[in-house]
């Protein structure tokens, strides 16, 4: 004790010497030097000043349980409590009890400071610097195939269609024959066909999607078919041997060619605008009859004649006509009581019309430069 009489140590704080109930009881006198020696060590001066050297809050923790963990200096003298006869034993205790409020206060105080200069470094290193120019982040969009798709099945929607989606392989029943076109029909040189085995094929048309409606639902019948389509073609600027097709089918009674010219002019002034004029011309479709070509006045020249409409003033859009009675017969859909009308249109060419793009081609390339084109 009297190594420190001015540190202000337990002993020196006088009430250890004073309370003489270690060192003066001289009752313990072989752990009395030991005991002097713990006491120094937590004493509050010196663990006030250990606890301005930590600079962590890890390492004040460290000493916290060193002085007042379950192994601590203090708790060690708390148990040693009851070695102390009884009548010094209270005031022991008493004193011992507010030395460890003392200290917990002190190790309080410093934890608060520590907290606060962690919160400090961490604010500081984790600044953002407001003023600092940006990052423009590139932001895809859709493909004007998917849109030009996404248009035409909204439109048909809000006429009251359902969209039907069927498989792209198929059977050649589906796709050919139940279309009026049985095997060796010359009609299906129309279609340059990708077989996969003498009976399955991959679709020419969404067609077959219109044979399995008619064999699952009764009429009324109202639908498009949206998907993607296989002809073993020559590629060129306006021909792919892969593309989307929309095509679309109402059977109900007392449909007649009236109603295919309404709905699809209906279509046209939706998708094209209203100031685009459209005419039916004869055509020749296996499965309708009558069958038509509906074309629409060119968009470029408005029907005065351009390169982009060769020179007709005129536009191909879509085949269409009324449903064949056998193709009505061959889905157990009875022609004399029913009647219904079809068309078809590649989803590529109304999207090339609608944005004048020259070359079918581009729209597989995934050239970037092409596609941001429309955003
Ligand atoms: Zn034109």
């Amino acid at each position: 004790m009297s190594k420190h009489p001015a540190g202000g140590y337990l002993a020196a704080g006088g009430y250890l010497a004073a309370g003489g109930y270690l060192a003066a009881g001289g009752y313990h006198p072989a752990g009395q030097k030991e005991l002097h020696s713990d006491w120094a060590i937590i004493a509050q001066d010196q663990l006030a000043e250990e606890c301005r050297k930590t600079e962590s809050l890890s390492q004040l923790e460290e000493l916290r349980v060193r002085t007042l963990g379950k192994k601590g200096q203090l708790t060690a003298l708390l148990r040693r409590l009851g070695d102390l006869p009884s009548e010094q034993r209270r005031d022991a205790g008493a004193r011992l009890n507010h030395l460890k409020q003392s200290l917990e206060a002190i190790l309080a105080a410093r934890a608060e400071v520590l907290e606060e200069a962690a919160i400090s470094r961490r604010l500081l290193a984790e600044r953002v610097d407001v003023t600092l120019p940006g990052f423009q982040v590139r932001v895809g969009h859709r493909h004007p195939l998917c849109r030009t798709l996404e248009g035409i099945e909204d439109i048909f929607l809000s006429l009251g269609f359902d969209i039907v989606e069927g498989p792209e392989v198929e059977w050649d029943s589906n796709n050919f024959e139940a279309l009026n076109m049985p095997a060796e029909h010359p009609a299906r040189d129309m279609w340059d066909t990708y077989y996969i085995t003498e009976r399955m094929l991959l679709r020419t048309h969404t067609s077959p999607v219109q044979i399995r409606t008619m064999k699952t639902r009764k009429p009324p019948i109202r639908v498009i078919a949206p998907g993607i389509t296989y002809r073993h073609e020559a590629i060129d600027a306006t021909h792919m041997d892969i593309f989307y097709q929309v095509e679309g089918l109402v059977v109900d009674r007392g449909i007649s060619f009236a109603n295919l010219k309404g709905v699809l002019s209906l279509f046209v002034a939706e998708a094209f605008g209203p100031e685009r004029i459209t005419k039916f011309v004869p055509s020749y479709f296996p499965f309708t009859e009558p069958s038509a070509e509906m074309m629409v006045s060119c968009g470029l020249c408005g029907g005065e004649g351009c390169s982009g409409c060769g020179h007709s003033g005129w536009l191909e859009i879509m085949g269409c006509g009324q449903v064949h009675p056998q193709v009505l017969r061959n889905c157990g859909i009875d022609p004399e009581d029913f009647t219904g009308f079809a068309f078809g249109m590649g989803v590529e060419r109304i999207a090339m019309l609608r944005f004048n793009i020259p070359e079918i081609r581009l729209f597989l390339e995934n050239d970037s430069q092409f596609l941001k084109q429309f955003p």
